[in-house]
């Protein structure tokens, strides 16, 4: 069975239009990267909002029918539990920043305890659906982990090339789900021409991050949940996200949902991008979300162009201690850069040191992010202090990957543990807090 809903693809750069061919991934003549077409016209026919939200399927399977691809089956694995992630809503962390309305959605509940799972799923779906054999990605860590998690879920062969310096706990990931790990001495972005080289070379299929056009349309199932959970989470259906009305969850937002979401590649941004512009053209929702994109200052290369009012996207030399966003050129930048710039959100750079402050703050409200994952939060804090966002917006925040991804930088944002002998003298002397 192939996928009903798959009409083609279009050019992100020079807007030519591509048949569904079995092996497509960026623009022929520019290198753009590609947006999957759907027919909106004949998923209407079959499916409405009140559909899917009757479904009992709890993982972004649930969102099949806006999927390009066929029902893969394999239930009772991982691959199946890929997406649905929690929404939470964290009142310490509302007060701290003078909020009324704020979530955040935590992806280290996926498989493989990051945002990856979603487009690794789907690309492992397509695979399967054309027949690939080897599959095979470049990742800072967490995009290896997920397609070597989903492949071994289903017993299909993977290859990851990795930058060798990617923290172990990936690294550890990647060799117990079994699959050919490659460490590359150097970046990301040597293991990235890398990895593209060796698939034409062996004739695998690549599932790189924005290269391959299903990496974007697995992501774009986190739109969906926000946008599912603001339909109908409230008392009163029937409300876009724009204009939830009644209480709870959003009382009287002041302006359109605001989310806020880390970005090296660019491409979770760009799937949320996509995600709310499908429900758009479905006519399910009234009015865009504002997408706001952080990235760290030593990897900027989305938020300078941003910051120019350009299209133009120049490489940098990247240095952060978010691995996951560490990137000189971006593969998506382009269509990230429009997430914001098209939804009336912003871009914003946040320093390692504000970084880690987030993870601790995170960390205080029971959620664990690694580096990345805390970026986003820390974006918000630096939108709040701007004036950017106001006391009376609703805001979620996404948390891409598991502190547990990057124990090392997760210690650098805590104090140590005291260290004592053990009698209860030393108890009383190390409290931080009156007994
Ligand atoms: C990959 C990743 C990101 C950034 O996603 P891009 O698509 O590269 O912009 C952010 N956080 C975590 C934890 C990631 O793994
Ligand atoms: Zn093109």
């Amino acid at each position: 069975m192939t996928a009903k809903h798959l009409t083609g693809y279009r050019c992100s750069v020079c807007e030519a239009e591509f048949q569904p061919g079995p092996l497509t991934y960026t623009c022929p003549h520019d290198g753009g990267n590609l947006d999957v077409l759907l027919d909106y016209d004949r998923i209407r026919q079959t499916t409405t909002p009140d559909t899917l939200h009757a479904q009992t399927e709890r993982s972004l399977w649930r969102y099949l029918p806006l999927l390009p691809v066929a029902d893969p089956g394999q239930t009772g694995t991982p691959l199946r539990r890929a997406g649905f992630t929690p929404l939470y809503r964290p009142p310490a962390l509302a007060e701290s920043l003078g909020l009324r309305h704020l979530w955040v959605k935590d992806e280290s509940s996926n498989p493989t305890a990051s945002f990856k799972d979603r487009a690794s799923a789907l690309v492992i779906a397509r695979a399967r659906e054309i027949a690939a054999g080897v599959v095979v990605t470049a990742s800072t860590g967490n995009a290896g982990a997920a397609l070597a998690g989903m492949a071994a879920a289903v017993g299909h062969k993977a290859v990851i090339f990795a930058p060798r310096s990617a923290p172990p706990a990936k690294i550890a990931q990647l060799l117990v789900y079994g699959a050919q790990v490659i460490l590359v001495d150097g970046n990301y972005d040597a293991a990235f021409d890398l990895s593209v080289a060796a698939a034409r070379e062996f004739g695998w299929y690549c599932r790189n991050t924005g290269y391959n056009p299903f990496t974007a349309e697995g992501k774009k199932t986190a739109a969906f949940e926000i946008w599912e959970f603001f339909r109908y989470g409230t008392l009163d259906k029937g409300y876009s996200i724009a204009n939830v009305g009644g209480a709870p969850p959003i009382s009287n937002p002041e302006s359109p949902l605001a989310i806020f979401v880390s970005v090296g590649d660019g491409n979770i941004i760009s799937g949320l991008h996509k995600g709310f512009k499908d429900l758009l053209a479905l006519g399910w929702l009234e009015e865009l979300p504002r997408i706001f994109g952080v990235q760290a200052e030593g990897s900027a290369a989305i938020a300078n162009a941003f910051a120019a009012g350009s299209e133009r996207i120049r490489p940098v030399s990247a240095s952060t201690l978010a691995d996951s966003i560490s990137v000189d050129m971006p593969r998506d930048g382009l269509r990230a850069l429009r997430a914001a710039a098209q939804t009336g959100g912003a871009y914003l750079t946040v320093s390692d040191a504000q970084i880690l402050e987030a993870v601790a703050q995170l960390g205080r409200a029971g959620i664990f992010a690694e580096p990345a994952g805390a970026a986003a939060y820390a974006g918000l804090v630096k939108a709040v202090g701007e004036g950017l966002i106001g006391p009376g917006d609703a805001v979620v925040v996404l948390n891409t990957g598991s502190g547990l991804k990057d124990v090392a930088a997760a210690m650098r944002a805590v104090p140590d543990a005291p260290v004592i002998e053990p009698e209860l003298g030393a108890v009383k002397r190390v409290l931080d807090f009156d007994v």
